[in-house]
């Protein structure tokens, strides 16, 4: 019996494993096939301005709508595109996309607002993204202004002169680059010294836990005025309570992003003529950098 048991409990575990394989090989096979046959779509996820709520920019957050799987989140097909360096492809790829829908609303006369994009360190190791990129804003003749580059703390971790040296690199080309996820791995306070961050996003684990009046709270104003004292503005992401939004706006962060305000959604749904997006930026005068 117990033998019987534990055969079937060894053979589902097998299974399970078996579909994780299968999955990450079809990710890995199809990734040229999903570009061409346009499966990638661009969800955009808004930042608000945390005094006015009113959008200031928008994150660019890649969807995998595959025919065979369903849709497929980054949280799962990034990280093997990493592994198997071939996130760099894909990533150009997203810019390019985020830069043609610029132009888009451009033409029907849509708000423009500042567009992020997420690189890899990966990205950054295996081809020239600051050349890359640069040529792309020549060929969609995209003001850079409009484009904003966001790298992951834990590439800073990993690579510290690679990433010090595209910062400078994007820099010069009139691309800002915030950080991404703060406060979700090894960050230390030499990173903020080092790296020359136009805006610094907290990651939405260091928000887990936060009570007023308890760590989470107190690590939060610390930081916060400390990266205030470099004269960077700061971003909270996961924002899902309006408890939250409050709290965080009081410490002077002065971005949100997050549930709370709105859920990531594909260009034509900002086309409706109600949309929060239309309502908001039409009055937009200033973005979030500090540096511009
Ligand atoms: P990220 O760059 O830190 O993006 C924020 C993630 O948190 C997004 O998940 C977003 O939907 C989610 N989020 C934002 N606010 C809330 C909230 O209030 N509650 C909850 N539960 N979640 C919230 P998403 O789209 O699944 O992306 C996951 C990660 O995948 C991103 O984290 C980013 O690291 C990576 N990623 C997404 N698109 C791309 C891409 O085109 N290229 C690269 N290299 N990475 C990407
Ligand atoms: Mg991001
Ligand atoms: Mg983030
Ligand atoms: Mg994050």
């Amino acid at each position: 019996e117990i033998h019987k048991t534990a055969g079937v409990f060894i053979g589902e575990f097998r299974e399970e494993m078996y579909e994780i394989y299968r999955r990450k090989n079809y990710i890995i096979t199809h990734l040229e096939e999903s570009i061409r046959d346009h499966e990638i779509e661009i969800y955009y996820h808004s930042i608000i301005r945390s005094v006015t709520e009113k959008v200031c920019s928008l994150e660019a957050l890649a969807r995998w709508n595959s025919k065979e799987k369903g849709t497929i989140m980054p949280g799962e097909f990034i990280p093997i595109l990493e592994k198997e360096h071939l996130s760099a492809i894909f990533d150009l790829h997203v810019v390019e996309q985020v830069l043609k829908e610029i132009r888009l609303r451009e033409t029907i006369g849509l708000a423009l607002v500042p567009v992020s994009v997420n690189l890899s360190l990966s990205d950054l190791e295996t081809l020239d993204m600051v050349a890359e990129i640069g040529n792309l804003l020549e060929k969609y003749k995209v003001e850079p202004k409009y484009l904003i580059i966001e790298i992951p703390e834990r590439a800073c971790v990993a690579n510290p002169s690679k990433v010090a040296s595209v910062i400078d690199g994007f820099h010069a080309k009139g691309i800002r680059v915030w950080m991404d996820d703060f406060g979700n791995g090894a960050s230390s306070l030499n990173m903020l010294k080092n790296f020359d961050f136009d805006l610094i996003k907290f990651d939405k684990g260091f928000l887990k836990g936060y009570d007023a009046g308890g760590r989470a709270e107190a690590i939060f104003r610390y930081t916060i005025m400390m990266i205030h004292n470099l004269h960077i503005h700061t971003v909270a992401e996961g924002i899902e309570t309006r408890d939250q939004y409050l709290q965080l706006r009081l410490l002077g962060c002065e971005g949100m992003q997050g549930f709370l305000f709105t859920r990531p959604k594909p260009l034509r749904e900002f086309f409706e003529a109600d949309s929060d997006f239309i309502k908001n930026s039409r009055t937009l005068t200033e973005d979030m950098s500090s540096r511009q």
